[in-house]
């Protein structure tokens, strides 16, 4: 599902480079929950994005579904994100204004599905999330896990084949984080790839493998 071969990739900053990812080779099969660990600023984000397709890399290779994943354009790397990826953000990256069926309908608006039949697909994730009573609340009104869930169930709503979070419990307490991991496992046992970020050591041991990421480069794979 996810294949890199020797990926680098460095930050400009001023006349120098900084080298974040210094030949990352890593596997994820189809239907794997895995964590990537590392460090503060140990490059994880970076690799993320990469994975993701929000960002480009500098060298190497990344297959997502046996797709070659360079310099793609906006439109080509949106069309892979929307068939294949979710994402879930440490900050939840809710519409303030809208409530939570609306904020999970919203990848289902952009793909022009009517008001009333994106509305009933949402609320059906909102149920799988436990927060079907919870549909007509604003965000402001919902706790942490709660916002969190809703993020989770939008990013289902399309049906991806990868889920990636960034640090999806980093704002939780411990309690709320393995509420949200139970989530998750109950996503992946569905036949989603979930592909977790964190630098908590009891978020990852709850993931079947664990990516560890030092220096730019993957140890002990
Ligand atoms: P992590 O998510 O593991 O904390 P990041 O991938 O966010 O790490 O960052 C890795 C390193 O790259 C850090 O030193 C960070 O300051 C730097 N960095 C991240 N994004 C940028 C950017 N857009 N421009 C310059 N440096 C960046
Ligand atoms: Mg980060």
């Amino acid at each position: 599902m996810i294949h890199l071969n020797q990926v680098h990739k460095s930050y400009a900053i001023g006349k120098n480079r900084m080298d974040v990812l210094k030949g990352i080779d890593m596997h994820i099969k189809e239907g794997e929950l895995v964590s990537i660990m590392g460090s503060s600023g140990s490059g994880k984000s970076t690799l993320l994005n990469i994975l993701g397709i929000l960002d480009n890399y500098d060298s190497g290779e990344y297959h997502l579904n046996n797709i070659l994943i360079r310099n793609l354009s906006q439109t080509k790397a949106a069309q892979l994100r929307n068939k294949f990826l979710g994402f879930v953000f440490q900050s939840f990256n809710l519409l303030a204004f809208k409530n939570a069926i609306e904020n999970v309908a919203l990848p289902l608006y952009y793909q022009k599905v009517s008001r009333k039949e994106r509305n009933k697909i949402a609320l059906e994730y909102l149920d799988k999330v436990g927060l079907k009573e919870w549909a007509h609340h604003l965000p402001s009104e919902m706790s942490g896990g709660q916002k969190q869930r809703v993020a989770i169930a939008r990013a289902l709503i399309g049906k991806p084949k990868v889920i990636f979070a960034d640090e999806p419990t980093g704002a939780l307490d411990s309690a709320t984080s393995s509420e949200v991991m139970d989530i998750f496992k109950e996503v992946n046992k569905q036949g989603i790839t979930v592909v977790i970020v964190t630098h908590e050591h009891d978020i990852s041991a709850m993931t079947d493998r664990i990516i560890r990421l030092k220096d730019g480069l993957i140890i002990n794979e």
